[in-house]
């Protein structure tokens, strides 16, 4: 069967009805002719059009061609088409073409009606029926001009056709066949039109006028891909490439595979057959296969730097580690481990003795394992033991403890043990010192007892000799006391006597008589003076003297010493001043405690100055309620290695037998005694041929002790 040349577009070509009427002619079948007609009125209006006649082999009416509507649409165009009672069948014998509403065929819905045309030869039943679906009952000019212009034709090859054998159309074979193939089989034109789709491929890219948004909305997404995918086409090679789709019905993506075949004519490639394979679920698998294997190689490379980690973290510990499978074999040591468990490969091949220390201390750990492995010790999950493994290069003994623990699956099976060796060098070494350490302190203990009964002993001593001393002291003080008494009795006697004497109560007396008798006045009034300040330092260490407080002023205090010392200052030919501050309060103190203070320091004084003079100062200090009397001189002064000890009993500066100066050395112990008891205290500033200044501070108001 020769096919017309393609129609052209239809919007194209003004003569465009002259070129179908030129295709019509060249057809060669009813169905040629059809396919013509319904191709150029689809175009033309962009409605829906079939084209009904009679079928194969006879077996009633079929539909020749069509656009726009589906199989079962044009299955119940037919069967409608044939019925005696159906408003279409009335067509075969009336003429004339009329509308149709769009409930007027039952299972026929072309939503907004449709034109139904009888096809044949005037004044003849119609042969075949053009089915055009229009909105409203008006024919439009190029419809009617089609069914008067085909119809004959129509009428001619339906007549030829009965007249022929019945046999299969080639090109409706093939459309059949195509239609029978599961995958979506288009043929384009050159420029991507759509010719021809079987059942697949018009599910997914032809939406009929009746169609739900939904799916018009998906088969124009899908053209739209198609189209796109097409124009990358493979020009006059078979090309193969991937087009994602719209499951209109379902609105799923999916993935086609789209095989384009260009058909050449023998100027150039006039159609293109696409052939498109659903790999979606194949893409899918593909990509979760991708997605496994990415996975699969995330989690290798995990797993591979965990165990990077854990042979870090393993070789950072300064114990050895190992772990053992369920058998007991080595699967893994950090570097500690290796030292003691094998072969020392970096320092070369290694001795016997090296290799047979390692072995002894494999051997050790086997047996240590033992205590975990097997179905007895099912129920141990842990064990510890102390080792002493040899230090393979040396031999030295390594004391460990080793601490196995078992690995359980998630299903509680034994997958492992791991165990931990500790050293216990250092802790036995420590607890050997701190033996020793006790030891050591235990036997310090032992001499401190020692030291401290000694010391007991001494003290105890001590005690005994303190009252031993005490004893004598105090022996000494009455001893002292009693023969003062009885030194000053006889001698007050004496020197009586010595008075009346030189008073010439016995007579006038000679002047070497006077003489002598005057030395021995001088000598038993200095040995008087002696006695009695013994006789003080024993009474005031024996308690027995004590304060009598009273309310006195200073200032005839002072007069009062100036008073008896004016015989010595008239002797002396110094000049001696007093000198009182104006603020000088009244004090409460013991009046003959200060003084006989201030007269010693002033007789001292006057003793030890040969000239210039001596200044008699009172002041009050009122910051710390003192008052303070010095006694200032410019005599031949005091070394400062000198002046604390001058405050002891019996010492003077010049203490040699040919001394220049008198006097006992009790006189400023007496004084500090003294001034202790008032509650103050002498102080001294001096210096040898500048003079000296002694100064008795005490408070202005005394306390009781
Ligand atoms: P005595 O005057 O009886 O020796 P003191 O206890 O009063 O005993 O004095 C002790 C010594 O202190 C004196 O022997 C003397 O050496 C020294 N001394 C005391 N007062 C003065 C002074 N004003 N100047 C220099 N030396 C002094």
């Amino acid at each position: 069967m020769a096919s017309p040349a393609p129609l052209p577009p239809a919007e194209a070509e003004p003569g465009a009805r002259l070129v179908l009427a030129e295709h019509l002619l060249a057809c060669e079948s009813a169905v040629a002719c059809a396919r013509a007609m319904v191709e150029w009125l689809a175009r033309r209006s962009s409605a829906a059009v079939a084209c009904l006649g009679p079928g194969d082999g006879g077996n009633g009416s079929a539909c020749l061609a069509s656009e726009g509507l589906t199989g079962s649409q044009q299955a119940a165009l037919a069967r409608a088409w044939d019925a005696p009672a159906s408003p279409l069948s009335s067509f075969r014998t009336r003429p004339g073409a009329r509308w149709l509403g769009a409930d007027a065929l039952e299972g026929v819905v072309i939503p907004g009606g449709f034109l139904a045309v009888p096809l044949g030869r005037a004044g003849s039943p119609a042969v075949a029926l053009l089915v055009v679906g229009l909105p409203g009952p008006l024919v439009p000019q190029d419809v009617a001009w089609v069914a008067s212009c085909a119809g004959p034709l129509m009428a001619r090859w339906v007549a030829a056709d009965a007249r022929a054998p019945r046999r299969p159309e080639p090109d409706r074979l093939l459309r059949r066949v195509i239609n029978a193939v599961s995958d979506p089989v288009l043929l384009t034109d050159a420029e991507g039109t759509l010719l021809f789709a079987n059942g697949r491929a018009e599910a997914l890219l032809v939406a009929g006028p009746d169609a739900s948004p939904g799916r018009a909305r998906a088969v124009e997404v899908n053209q739209r891909l198609f189209r796109e995918t097409l124009a990358q086409g493979g020009g006059t090679t078979v090309h193969r490439r991937e087009v994602p789709l719209v499951d209109p019905l379902e609105g799923m993506d999916l993935l086609f595979e789209l095989v384009t075949t260009p058909v050449l004519a023998p100027d150039g490639p006039s159609v293109v057959v696409s052939v498109l394979r659903n790999v979606t679920d194949l893409g899918r698998a593909t990509q979760a296969l991708g997605e496994s294997y990415r996975r699969l190689r995330a989690t290798e490379r995990e797993a591979r730097s965990e165990r990077h980690r854990l042979d870090r973290v393993l070789d950072s510990v300064a114990d050895p580690i190992i772990l053992t499978d369920p058998a007991g074999g080595m699967v893994m040591m950090n570097d500690p481990a290796e030292r003691l468990f094998a072969w020392p490969h970096e320092e070369g091949p290694s001795s016997e003795a090296t290799e047979r220390r390692v072995r002894a201390n494999a051997a050790l750990f086997a047996s240590f394992l033992a205590n975990l492995l097997g179905p007895v010790n099912a129920g141990v999950s842990r064990w510890k033991s102390q080792l002493t493994l040899d230090e393979p290069a040396t031999g030295a003994p390594v004391p460990m403890e080793a601490m196995a623990n078992k690995v359980l699956g998630d299903g509680g099976e034994l997958t492992g043990i791991v165990t931990v060796f500790h050293d216990r060098t250092e802790v036995l070494e420590r607890a050997r010192l701190l033996e020793r350490v006790k030891e050591v302190s235990s036997e310090l203990e032992a001499r401190v007892q020692s030291a401290t009964a000694e010391l007991a002993e001494q003290n105890e001593l001590l005690r005994r000799q303190a009252i031993q001393l005490e004893q004598a002291s105090a022996a000494k003080s009455q001893f002292l006391a009693n023969m003062s008494h009885e030194f000053r009795t006889p001698l007050n006697a004496i020197l009586g006597y010595t008075n009346m004497l030189l008073q010439n109560v016995s007579g006038e007396m000679t002047p070497p008589q006077r003489r002598n008798l005057t030395r021995i006045d001088s000598n038993g009034r200095h040995l008087l003076e002696v006695i009695n300040e013994i006789l003080d330092i024993t009474r005031i260490e024996a308690g027995r003297m004590p304060l009598h407080l009273t309310d006195f002023g200073i200032p005839e205090l002072l007069q009062e010493v100036m008073a008896e010392m004016d015989p010595i200052i008239a002797r002396s030919k110094l000049t001696v001043e007093t000198h009182l501050d104006e603020g000088l309060p009244g004090v409460w103190s013991d009046r003959q405690k200060v003084k006989q203070i201030v007269l010693n320091l002033l007789s001292n004084a006057l003793k030890f100055t040969h000239e210039g003079g001596v200044r008699v100062a009172a002041e009050y200090q009122s910051a710390t309620s003192t008052v303070a009397i010095s006694v200032k001189d410019t005599g031949i002064g005091i070394d400062v290695s000198n002046q604390e000890k001058i405050f002891e009993d019996f010492q003077q500066v010049d203490s040699s037998p040919t001394r220049a100066y008198g006097g006992t050395g009790l006189g400023l112990s007496i004084c500090r005694r003294l001034a202790t008891m008032l509650g103050g205290r002498v102080s001294l500033q001096s210096a040898p041929g500048q003079g000296s200044t002694f100064t008795l501070h005490f408070p202005r108001r005394a306390r009781r002790t």
